[in-house]
């Protein structure tokens, strides 16, 4: 076993194993990899961050091999390890070089050795993400690029052409802070981590996560993320961690930014999904970064389409099938049953109004519980006009049958007409025909509906409810022909009968002179001038107001009143002789006027 070489040199802050054993070799004027050869340990193993190889290493630089050990970049079954956390190939630099000049002008001061020498490469510069010196608020320059094989990972001989004139490379350097993303990436290095939901993502998937959300927030959502530049992908680092340091929180702020800034074209269906409202925010993860690890970002992106999108069975989100239906748009749900679009949107509106005014029909989302209700109260609902042809009822007769209440209106929302429901349509038809006997011709006496109704000088909603009701025992319709209120025959002489008002309470005028032994007018005119009470009453069968003069009254007064005529032939006594006596006696005519005939009063005769 070798120990110590005679010419050493310290480890520097944060330096890797890789860099140690460069300049180790350097020191000792050899390439790395000659210096593995001739102390038997193999650079690539350095490379590879084997722990036993580095302790090798540090053993013959003198120096301990923890410090190494930590910062060494190792080599695992899918990727790289630093620090603890994980890296892939695309986000380790391997074929590049940078540093930051201001670093290494330090080291050179610090160590007092050759510059060459005195540089050593940072852990934290083999991140990809990491762009910036944020001890030095400078950018990160790049020493030495498409490095063959042979020289890949040698520091001191990859970076040595150029420190002799390092003030070249601070020009280079750009002044900045590090980013957000950048500083997050440098303390989680250093074990802080405060950002559970970018902490519970591999190392390289938050930084590529929030790369991204910045990339389409920065430069817009159709940006082509290979073509950034450093910098351009700094600055992404930076806009992106505003929101991805609040999670899935700030993930979702994103993706609402986005969709209330998407331009739609209009009556294009493809550009209203998540591919063209987030644009390579979606695609990138729906397509581009395979594997369980940005499932999480996934899982929130499709939580947050879910809850926006009116997607349905036949919809998918990162290739996963949507299942059951969240949220139904105006456009979704028209589609779904075959509803009119407008007049759903006017359904929808009457409902929820408020929160939706304004907004288009594929941006007005409910559940689809809702819609399912209003599907299936409009499709039990009819307009007047098919309400006619559903009841054979034609114009006016649904009319007179919805004024009179024998179908009810519904109202469904402002701006719409009134509604019928086909349910209570179907209950009076039912009704109708409950007891309707089918005949095969039309009988004597049997009449349609409106024409019984015009004979027996009654309603057409009469007898409808007549009939409704059971009451008329003589319902027929035509075999085969029953669809609806005109296809009913019924009686006329029932319904007459039915629709029959109360009986007259007394006797018509004409009956009352017979009963009074005088005539007609005679009877009027008494009853013009008082003497005689009447009470107007509908005619039973005729319905027109008529003139009754009650028995009661007609026995009052043939009790009061005698005429000239009848107590002649009394008395047995001529008229004119008769008349001249009472006359004589003082007795006059108990009314004034000509009525047609000479009555007296009773009291008055002796
Ligand atoms: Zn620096």
């Amino acid at each position: 076993m070798s120990s110590k070489l005679p010419l050493t040199i310290p480890i520097g802050c944060n330096e890797t194993p890789t860099s140690y054993a460069s300049r180790l070799a350097a020191i000792n004027c050899v390439s790395a990899r000659l210096l593995g050869q001739d102390f038997l340990f193999s650079f690539q193993s350095i490379v590879n961050g084997e722990h036993n190889e580095i302790r090798r290493v540090a053993e013959l630089g003198g120096v301990a091999a923890t410090p190494l050990i930590e910062h060494a970049v190792v080599k695992t079954e899918d990727g790289f390890l630093l620090r603890g956390q994980q890296l892939t190939k695309a986000t380790i630099r391997r074929a590049r070089v940078v540093a930051c000049p201001f670093c290494l002008t330090e080291d050179v001061h610090n160590t007092g050795l050759p510059a060459s020498l005195a540089v050593h490469g940072r852990s934290e510069w083999q991140v990809a993400s990491i762009r910036t010196c944020r001890l030095h608020n400078s950018s990160l320059v790049t020493f030495a690029e498409f490095l063959q094989p042979g020289t890949l990972h040698d520091f001191s001989r990859n970076v040595a052409p150029l420190v002799s004139d390092i003030s070249k490379m601070k020009k280079e350097a750009v002044p900045r802070k590090p980013s957000g993303l950048e500083t997050y990436m440098l303390d989680r290095l250093d074990g802080h981590a405060p950002h559970p939901f970018l902490d519970n993502l591999p190392f390289y998937a938050a930084a590529w996560t929030t790369e991204i959300v910045g990339a389409v927030m920065e430069f817009g959502k159709k940006v082509k993320l290979d073509a950034l530049t450093d910098d351009q992908r700094q600055r992404a680092g930076q806009v992106g961690f505003e929101f991805m340091r609040d999670g899935g929180t700030g993930l979702e702020h994103c993706m609402s930014e986005l969709k209330r800034d998407h331009s739609y074209n209009k009556g294009r269906a493809s550009s209203d999904g998540p591919q063209a409202v987030y644009g390579k925010l979606y695609m990138t993860f729906a397509q581009g970064l395979q594997g369980p690890h940005y499932d999480p970002v996934r899982e929130v992106m499709r939580e947050h389409i879910l809850s926006n999108f009116a997607l349905g069975p036949d919809d998918e989100v990162f290739g996963k099938p949507v299942g059951t239906r969240r949220l139904h748009s105006i456009r979704t749900a028209a589609k779904t049953y075959n509803m009119h679009q407008k007049r759903l949107r006017k359904l929808v509106l009457a409902e929820c109004g408020e929160q939706h005014s304004g907004k288009a029909d594929r941006d007005i989302l409910f559940g689809p519980d809702m819609a399912e209700r209003i599907y299936l109260r409009e499709s039990s609902l009819m307009t007047l006009k098919s309400t006619e042809t559903y009841l054979n009822a034609p114009r006016p007769l649904a009319s007179l049958m919805s004024d009179a209440g024998v179908i009810r209106r519904h109202a469904v929302g402002d701006g719409t007409a009134d509604r019928y429901l086909k349910s209570e349509l179907d209950q009076l038809l039912a009704a109708l025909y409950a007891k309707a006997v089918p005949v095969s011709e039309t009988r004597p006496g049997m009449f349609s509906v409106p024409e019984a109704a015009r004979r027996a000088n009654c309603t057409v909603v009469e007898i409808i409810r007549l009939i409704r009701d059971g009451i008329l025992e003589k319902v027929e319709h035509i075999a085969g022909r029953k669809s609806g209120v005109l296809d009913l025959i019924v009686s006329s002489a029932e319904v007459r009968e039915r629709t029959r008002l109360p009986e007259l309470a007394g006797v018509l005028p004409l009956e009352a002179a017979k009963l009074l032994r005088t005539n007609q007018d005679v009877v009027k005119k008494l009853i013009k001038l008082g003497a005689i009470d009447t009470i107007t009453q509908h005619h039973p069968a005729k319905r027109n107001l008529t003139t009754v003069v009650p028995l009661a009254e007609i026995e009052r007064f043939k009790h009061q009143h005698i005429s000239l005529f009848a107590l002649a032939r009394e008395r047995c006594i001529g008229l004119p002789k008769l008349k001249r006596w009472l006359q004589s006696q003082g007795v006059k005519p108990a009314f004034d006027g000509d009525v047609g005939a000479t009555f007296y009063r009773r009291s008055e005769l002796k």
